[in-house]
């Protein structure tokens, strides 16, 4: 799966990274501009559970296979 996150909509919360079973894999959150936003790292960890998607408030990710 390719995972996509708008930084324009993240507010680097941590929920993905937290919800996701391979999260600490996948995401790390780093200081961008001035604010924190959620990074994919190496998305071939991806399971495509897709539980990021149900915990993101901003709506800022998608993921394509
Ligand atoms: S859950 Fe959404 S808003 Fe929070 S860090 Fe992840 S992508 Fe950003
Ligand atoms: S789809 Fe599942 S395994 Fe893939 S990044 Fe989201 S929570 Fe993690």
């Amino acid at each position: 799966m390719k995972i996509y996150i708008d930084e324009k909509k993240c507010t680097g919360c941590g929920a993905c990274r937290a919800a996701c079973p391979k999260g600490p894999r996948i995401y790390s959150l780093e200081k961008k501009g001035g604010r924190t936003v959620a990074i994919v790292k190496d998305p071939s960890w991806c399971l495509g559970c897709r539980l990021c998607l149900s915990v993101c408030m901003e709506d800022a990710l998608t993921l394509k296979d």
